[in-house]
């Protein structure tokens, strides 16, 4: 992989991008994951500064206030954001930079750096995609179904991403990812468009 690149990956809850970015960074010790800010309170083990830098709705303000977001969102009801410092240390430092943030996240980066690459993840099907939230046993029914509902406004903003990747067989999502981090494209810019239509029509049947 080149350094230097924005790798940009969101899909709706669930369907994969933590452990994709995760076994990604694994694999390339040139690759750095970006450490957002949020508001939300940790989740099961995760640690502050590793997951996620959680702090206090003042002090996100605060960070707004400053300028400090190279990119920030409200995403189910949490906010969360990138912090321009950390991302200009990691390109210094010669790193690509991956990104696990959601839809208004990667527009916002493809505005400010036109050359990012934003990946969309796809899940093989919708039971795939509710057994692994469900799998995951971190949000209550509830939640989940907030998830699902707000997955679907996900899916449809995708649709302007620069590829769809469908995240099946973990390692063959490694694999695409890392053709596509090297600028070999073998699918092309249309892939898995049909997938995506069929997975929308079938989330909203499940929801109505
Ligand atoms: P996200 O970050 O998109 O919310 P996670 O990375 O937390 O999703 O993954 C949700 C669940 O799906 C986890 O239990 C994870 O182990 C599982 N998972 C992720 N990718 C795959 C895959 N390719 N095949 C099977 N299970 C997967
Ligand atoms: P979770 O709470 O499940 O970790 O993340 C919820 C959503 O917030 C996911 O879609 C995740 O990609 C997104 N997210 C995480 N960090 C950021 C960020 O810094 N900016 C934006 N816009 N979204 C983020």
């Amino acid at each position: 992989m080149r350094a230097g690149r924005l790798i940009v990956v969101s899909a709706p809850s669930g369907v994969g991008k933590s452990t994709v970015c995760q076994r990604l960074r694994d694999r390339h010790a040139e690759l750095a994951i970006s450490v957002s800010f949020t508001t939300r309170c940790p989740r099961g083990r995760e640690r502050d500064g590793v997951e996620y830098h959680f702090v206090e709705e003042a002090t996100f303000d605060r960070m707004i206030a400053a300028g400090a977001f190279l990119e920030w969102a409200d995403v189910h009801g949490a906010r969360y954001g990138t912090a321009r410092e950390d991302v200009e240390r990691l390109l210094a430092d010669g790193k690509d930079v991956l990104f696990d943030i959601d839809v208004q996240g990667g527009r916002q980066i493809k505005s400010a750096r036109p050359d990012a690459l934003l990946v969309f993840l796809l899940p093989p099907s919708v039971e795939e995609w509710v057994r692994r939230l469900r799998g995951r046993a971190t949000e209550t029914p509830d939640e989940i179904e907030r998830r699902l509902r707000a997955g679907v406004q996900e899916l449809e903003a995708g649709r302007r991403y620069d590829r769809l990747v469908v995240n099946g067989d973990l390692d063959s999502t490694i694999e695409e990812l890392e053709d596509l981090c090297c600028g070999e494209d073998r699918s092309g810019p249309a892939a898995h468009t049909a997938l995506l239509d069929g997975l929308l029509f079938e989330a909203r049947r499940m929801l109505s």
